[in-house]
């Protein structure tokens, strides 16, 4: 049996429609978990007895659990554990415009990048769309409010777990679901080509975040995996064709690495490679992990680069730190857990 929280509307229509139930039953549903947060099918009481007990007989209901929170005063962190035991983090951050969460989706990760905590612990297994779907809806029970955005920037790799992951999308985007604006939704990948392409096809304007981190091959080589598979010239290209056919501006993410790719040279050749693009570059203060020997940018290094962006013409911002006494990197409060 699979968990109610799992299915996009059009899934869950299907699935109701089998079991012989009529399709409008599928927003009552719907209205229940998401609107009116009723987690007991007993208790969804403009239903009957039958489809009650149809649904009880079909579906779960059951959720992750909080195993650990760390919390400080503009972050919150959580641990979860799912029901086979496993851990994995989601990360609460208060802006002064809302409250945006950072979720996880897979259990460990594949991709290896050599700065990140995540890919300490390689994949167990993806998430299923409900348990990416419970991150929020137990965030938003702790705090009391309502997360306004949502980022797939926690542990895993989301295009490796594609179809989880818009499945995910689309229940948390949906009108009788969270409701949450696709605008209102990034997901944030290290770059797969294939899935990339298959993305620009899905038709929903949610933001898309690439981890770039080097301006060229030799270097992003050297501290990204993915790009012995997909190389910078190809996955910028793809890019092109995303802003074309979607006209819509895409973030590039990169994370300032004492040293290794944030001198005025990897300033200068990104600006070539990126020049003219609808970008939006964000850097990223590394969050140090302590086992990769890697170190943040100097503050007068990160200034350096963002200056020489910004007079190249294009657009970038340095990003704020959030939690860093609380472990908040990514993977990093998992990867202290399950060392235990
Ligand atoms: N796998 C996806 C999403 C998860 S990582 C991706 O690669 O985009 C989210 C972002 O955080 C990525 O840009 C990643 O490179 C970056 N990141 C990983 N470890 C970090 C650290 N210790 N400090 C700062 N950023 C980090």
């Amino acid at each position: 049996m699979k968990n109610i929280f799992g299915y996009k509307y059009e899934k869950l229509e299907n699935e109701l429609i089998k079991i012989g139930e009529k399709k409008f039953r599928t927003r009552q549903v719907y209205e229940w978990i998401y609107l009116h947060k009723q987690y007991s099918f007993d208790k969804m009481t403009n239903l009957s007895k039958t489809s009650i007990q149809k649904l009880k007989n079909n579906f779960t209901i059951d959720f992750i659990k909080i195993n650990k929170i760390e919390e400080s005063s503009d972050t919150i962190k959580f641990l979860f554990e799912l029901n086979d035991g496993n851990l994995i983090e989601t990360v609460l951050m208060k802006h002064n415009y809302g409250n945006s969460l950072c979720v996880s989706s897979q259990v460990g990760c594949n991709m290896g990048c050599s700065f990140c905590a995540s890919g300490l612990l390689k994949k167990v297994r993806n998430l299923d769309a409900h348990e990416i779907v419970q991150q929020i809806l137990l965030a938003e029970d702790y705090l009391n409010e309502r997360i306004d955005s949502v980022v797939i920037m926690g542990i895993g790799e989301p295009f490796d777990n594609y179809d989880n992951v818009l499945d995910f999308i689309r229940i948390i985007n949906h009108p009788y679901g969270l409701a949450i604006g696709a605008r209102h939704i990034t997901i944030s990948t290290c770059g797969i080509i294939p899935k990339i392409k298959e993305f620009i096809k899905e038709d929903i304007q949610v933001n898309l975040a690439i981890s770039l981190h080097a301006p060229n091959d030799t270097l992003r080589s050297s501290i990204m995996k993915i790009n012995d598979v997909y190389k910078i010239n190809d996955l910028v290209n793809t890019l092109k064709e995303y802003i074309n056919k979607t006209n819509r501006r895409v973030t590039i993410e990169y994370v300032m690495l004492r040293y290794i790719n944030d001198s005025s040279k990897e300033a200068a050749e990104l600006a070539k490679l990126l020049k003219g693009m609808n970008v939006y570059i964000n850097l990223i203060p590394y969050n140090e992990v302590d086992s990769s020997g890697y170190k943040k940018s100097k503050k007068e290094q990160t200034l350096k680069f963002y200056d020489y962006l910004k007079k190249a013409g294009l657009n970038v911002t340095i990003r704020r730190e959030f939690g860093e006494n609380i472990d908040a990197a990514c993977g990093q409060l998992r990867a202290k857990e399950v060392e235990k």
